[in-house]
């Protein structure tokens, strides 16, 4: 098929003429990528800090920060996130520069790492944490069920949309301006029954308090549901311990 080589061809001179104008950087790191890089640079790919506790789970972080407040099954994040470093770049380009490809390659990543483990086998379905419609319609996209997409590529895993964000309740109305964002920012609703689910996994782009798993794991279990619950993150804070 000679046509498509050489249709090929232009598309690899193509390719070349657009690094050389426009070059595609590592979103980390911010020096130039190699042809076969994508988003990141391999010496990144190494380096940067990975949080790696899904196989250990008494290591976990995320069960640390939220011991005695929601029982966490299993959990995994793929990196460890401090400010002012590559993490901060990668996670500020998924939420706010189009970084819908990122989070569905790191999920990929993620999933290859989860595929070595035994909690994630009986695991029935992925949670994405939802946006605020408004903020949905902004980006375009919600990270987290794009990290959901990355990882259900490689292990098949079945995506619930489930929760959405409660933005109208009638007590709001009433509170002050920040009080109510307080109420709202972290409350839930289940739109759909899984009563009759053994396992699932709450995914979102980042931890840092823990306080939307908290909303969300209460949100569940007001809602009926008694099977177990992990959760999974792109990246975890280091501070706040
Ligand atoms: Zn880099």
């Amino acid at each position: 098929m000679p046509a498509l080589r050489n249709a090929g061809l232009y598309i690899n001179l193509l390719n070349d003429f657009l690094d050389l104008f426009y070059p595609r950087v590592c979103i980390s790191c911010n020096t130039a990528l190699m042809k076969n890089e994508q988003f990141i640079c391999y010496t990144c790919q190494y380096h940067l800090p990975k949080a790696n506790f899904h196989k250990n789970l008494e290591d976990s972080i995320i069960r640390k920060k939220l011991l005695g407040r929601v029982p966490v099954f299993g959990s995994a994040a793929y990196y460890l996130f401090s400010k002012k470093t590559g993490v901060q770049n990668i996670l500020h380009h998924i939420k706010y520069k189009q970084g819908k490809e990122l989070a569905n390659k790191i999920g990929y990543w993620m999933g290859e790492e989860l595929l070595q483990t035994d909690w994630f086998k009986t695991i029935d379905g992925l949670i994405p944490i939802p946006l605020h419609p408004q903020k949905q319609l902004e980006r375009g996209y919600n990270q987290s069920e794009e990290y959901c997409k990355g990882i259900q590529k490689t292990t098949d895993k079945s995506i619930l949309p489930i929760l959405s964000k409660n933005i109208y309740t009638k007590t709001q109305t009433k509170k002050k301006r920040y009080e109510r964002w307080e109420n709202v920012k972290d409350n839930f609703i289940l739109n759909s029954d899984i009563s009759t689910l053994q396992h699932i996994a709450l995914v979102d782009d980042v931890m840092t308090t823990g306080a939307t798993f908290e909303a969300a794991h209460n949100t569940l279990i007001s809602n009926g549901y008694r099977g177990k619950i992990s959760i999974i993150t792109i990246a975890i804070a280091t501070h706040l311990i």
